[in-house]
């Protein structure tokens, strides 16, 4: 009988492997020895709809915190593949509650640190990591920008921050040059987790490690020094910029902080105190030794702590005075028609209308809006707010009605609702997959589907029979 042989990764390119003999030097063969043991995996609890503590004890994993982020669990090599469904396939993550993520990238919003209340731009967003973390954050408090450049991976973010039940975050897709343009001195902090070489991919991507060369890596340091300058005009004087990359390479991390310190004399390095888990930066790699401190930079290494490695600087931009753009507020339209569509909608689905005054008219859909919601302009954007859902008219009548976003359904708790379905595992598992779940006597018209205290998405009772309308793009295959 022959067995089918098991493909082996490409090996770790002999280039990249020499450059890291040269900088870690006694570290190295520990470095090395990292990449025979499995990628590390975890997840982030979602502060907007569950505690981390609650958290540990629903998931039916062995949970270990994140030493550097409050909100972060490690999830044993392994025990995860053991379990069925994946964390990727499991209602609770369907439900927003969670967001699979590398530990080490989850450090990232630590050093970043948003507060309630601010106005905070994520420049490259995609899949929305680093933005679900700040909208945590943030509480329903104040605005997230969440931009994306490539049209064809703005819409994964969006549906991750949908998920997420996020009600204070636009997003666009933009070029980060527009945005500076538009909105030139404007945010309290502005992250830039920005493209990368990758070499912190090689463990739990091997494919990668075909795409490395130093060429890359020059390439890559030069673009990230060119959005660099444009993420810097969009931060206020006193405001915070944050950079990150989830490579090793010292052309792409402390140089480039490096040189746009010595460029931009207006803006510092920021100290901050060692964390658990996280080790100093490397100026002396970049020859910055006398620009950069190393405890202003922060490094995470996949031979030292749990995860696959990042680079993140934080700088503040020093009090003086510029010529900031002052967008004015959103325009708001909510024609008669459109505005009774919704308050019938609230009537006769809701307990009690969650967007009262903040309701826009935006193309076809309607969207609640956050107070400070600037005008885009001429910008291209995607989602203006929290998406309600999709204005159509009635087959009978010329009136126009309400057909629920679902971002509307995973943005509140299920007693917000008049009508709730609550299911088993079994049945949360055939609502994700498509399939009509159960037949339930009682009123007609739309209820939301819950497993455990968390919406799931939006069912339709029609004479007793519930029409699933988990959206398509999200079902999860049928089981075999
Ligand atoms: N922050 C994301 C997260 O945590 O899920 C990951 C972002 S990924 C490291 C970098 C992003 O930068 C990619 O989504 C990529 O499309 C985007 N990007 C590529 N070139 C860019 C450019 N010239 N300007 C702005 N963003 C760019």
């Amino acid at each position: 009988m022959s067995t089918k042989p098991t493909a082996q990764p490409p090996p770790l390119p002999p280039t990249f492997l020499q450059r890291m003999q040269r900088l870690l030097g006694d570290d190295f063969a520990a470095f090395v020895n990292s990449y025979a043991q499995p990628a590390w995996n975890g997840l982030r609890a979602n502060t907007l709809k569950i505690s981390p503590q609650r958290l540990q004890e629903l998931l039916p994993w062995n949970l270990e915190p994140v030493p550097w982020c409050k909100e972060g669990f490690l999830l044993p090599p392994g025990q995860a593949q053991a379990t069925q469904p994946a964390p990727g396939k499991h209602p609770y993550h369907a439900a927003g509650v969670y967001y699979l993520q590398d530990p080490s990238a989850m450090a990232v919003v630590e050093v970043l640190d948003p507060q309630p209340g601010e106005l905070i731009l994520d420049l490259a967003a995609a899949p929305g990591g680093k933005s679900t973390h700040i909208a945590s954050r943030l509480q329903q408090q104040g605005l997230l920008v969440c931009n994306e450049i490539h049209a064809g991976r703005v819409w994964e973010l969006a549906q991750n921050l949908e998920r997420w039940g996020a009600q204070n975050v636009m997003v666009c897709n933009e070029t980060p040059e527009r945005l500076a343009d538009h909105f030139e001195g404007y945010f309290d902090r502005v992250l830039l987790d920005a493209p990368c070489s990758g070499e912190g991919l090689f463990r739990k991507t091997p494919a990668s490690r075909k795409q490395w060369s130093p060429v890359v890596v020059e390439s890559c340091a030069l673009r990230q020094s060119a959005i660099l300058e444009q993420a810097a005009r969009l931060v206020r004087p006193g405001g915070w910029l944050g950079y990150s990359t989830c490579t090793f390479s010292p052309e792409e991390n402390e140089a480039v902080i490096a040189a746009f310190l010595r460029q931009h004399p207006g803006f510092q390095l920021a100290q901050q105190g060692a964390r658990q888990g996280i080790s100093p930066g490397r100026p002396d790699w970049a020859n910055a030794g006398e620009t950069l401190a190393p405890d202003g930079l922060h490094r995470l290494w996949p031979h030292l702590s749990p995860g696959e490695g990042h680079f993140i600087a934080l700088l503040q931009r020093t009090g003086e005075e510029i010529a900031a753009s002052r967008p004015g507020r959103f325009p708001r339209t909510l024609p008669a028609a459109a505005s009774s569509a919704w308050h019938e909608f609230v009537q006769h689905n809701l307990v009690s209308d969650p967007a009262q005054g903040r309701v826009t008219q935006f193309g076809s859909y309607l969207y609640a809006l956050s107070e400070q919601a600037p005008d885009f302009g001429k910008l291209r954007l995607v989602h203006p707010g929290w998406w309600l859902g999709a204005l159509a008219h009635s087959a009978h009548s010329k009136e126009q009605r309400l057909e629920p976003a679902h971002a509307l359904a995973l943005g509140l708790k299920p007693a917000a609702f008049q009508r709730s379905l609550p299911v088993d595992f079994t049945q949360a598992m055939r609502y994700l997959q498509g399939e009509v779940i159960t037949s339930q006597p009682g009123e007609d018209g739309w209820l939301v589907v819950e497993f455990n205290g968390f919406t799931l998405g939006w069912g339709k009772n029609i004479s007793g029979k519930i029409k699933n309308h988990y959206p398509r793009g999200l079902r999860l295959p049928l089981a075999q």
